[in-house]
């Protein structure tokens, strides 16, 4: 017999082995949940969607692809500096299996970083997708934000960009036991990191979603000022110019998404925690991002990932 939505959502969806967060009054079993934020903190909300066949290949595990659907939502929060309080989960799956596939991902990444499951919403659908919302909190006015860099400022890198998008091709090619093929499996949302750039200062960051030349171009647009970063600083350059040789490798730094690494920029001054970041570049007065390869302007243009294009 198949089992009924209401069924699925409490064996699939309720956990018993987190803490609650004291952010929630009221969560999973109600028409809505209820929250409660400290006098001078700020609520920071994102809300994502992931779609087999546009953001997974169609032979991609679901339990995988729902991992990286949450993962890559919390990346939201480490780009705004945010602490993680709790998601909603739109689960929209084909069958019961593929709700029973999609919720056991999510809440194995939800486990890993202890994040709360508030609320969602369990239907039917032509196609497999997920939608996720994350809320987080951090004190008024510190949230990092595209902008707010400035023209003296430096340019910063905290982790790896290209080497998901090599994973992926490696995985479509059929080389599933790749070197990089991990990378475009999981998703790490750099959340600690995200908090201690927020608490040293940081100002202004974005997580490498869509491309690094698209990402940055959004701060450099936002922020009124130009950008001009070094492609052969970008942490991991050697070994990605190992496994495809330097000029495929500027296309990978340049346009993978999905790496989610973390962009800031700060002034000279700032004291970041040790080997948090590279430094890869520095803001100037003017507009648009230059990218320059052992300091020569490479005619590599913007693009990144777009939907519609
Ligand atoms: P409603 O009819 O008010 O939309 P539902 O019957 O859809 O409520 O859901 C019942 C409860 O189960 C709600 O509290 C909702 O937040 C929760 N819920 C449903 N689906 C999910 C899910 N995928 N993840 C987490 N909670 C869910
Ligand atoms: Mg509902």
């Amino acid at each position: 017999m198949q089992e009924s939505e209401f069924s699925l959502i409490n064996r699939l969806f309720t956990r018993t082995d987190s803490s609650r967060n004291p952010f929630t009054r009221l969560g999973i079993g109600d028409d809505a949940s209820i929250h409660h934020l400290e006098p001078g903190m700020e609520l920071v909300v994102s809300t994502d969607s992931s779609l087999q066949g546009v953001h997974w290949p169609d032979d991609f595990p679901l339990d995988r692809a729902a991992d990286r659907a949450v993962c890559s939502a919390l990346s939201d929060m480490a780009a705004m500096g945010a602490e993680t309080l709790c998601i909603w989960l739109n689960v929209m799956a084909e069958h019961s299996r593929a709700v029973e596939r999609m919720a056991q991902g999510a809440m194995a990444a939800l486990k890993r970083y202890d994040v709360e499951l508030a609320g969602g919403d369990t239907c039917r659908s032509a196609i497999n997708a997920l939608s996720v919302s994350v809320a987080g909190q951090l004190p008024e006015g510190t949230a990092m934000r595209r902008d707010s860099a400035v023209s003296s400022d430096n340019i910063w890198l905290a982790g790896r960009v290209g080497w998901h998008a090599l994973g992926l091709q490696q995985w479509l090619n059929g080389r599933q036991d790749g070197a990089f093929v991990p990378c475009f499996e999981v998703i790490t949302p750099l959340l600690q990191t995200g908090i201690k750039l927020r608490q040293a200062g940081v100002g202004c960051c974005i997580d490498i979603s869509d491309g690094l030349l698209q990402d940055v171009g959004h701060i450099a647009f936002a922020s009124g000022v130009g950008m001009d970063i070094e492609i052969t600083s970008v942490p991991g350059w050697e070994l990605l110019c190992q496994a495809v040789g330097e000029d495929s490798a500027s296309a990978l730094v340049a346009h993978g998404g999905e790496d989610y690494a973390l962009l800031f920029t700060a002034p000279d001054d700032v004291s970041l925690p040790d080997k948090l970041a590279v430094c890869i570049g520095h803001c100037r007065s003017g507009k648009g991002v230059s990218l320059l390869l052992d300091g020569e302007k490479t005619d590599i243009e913007k693009a990144g990932f777009d939907h519609f294009r």
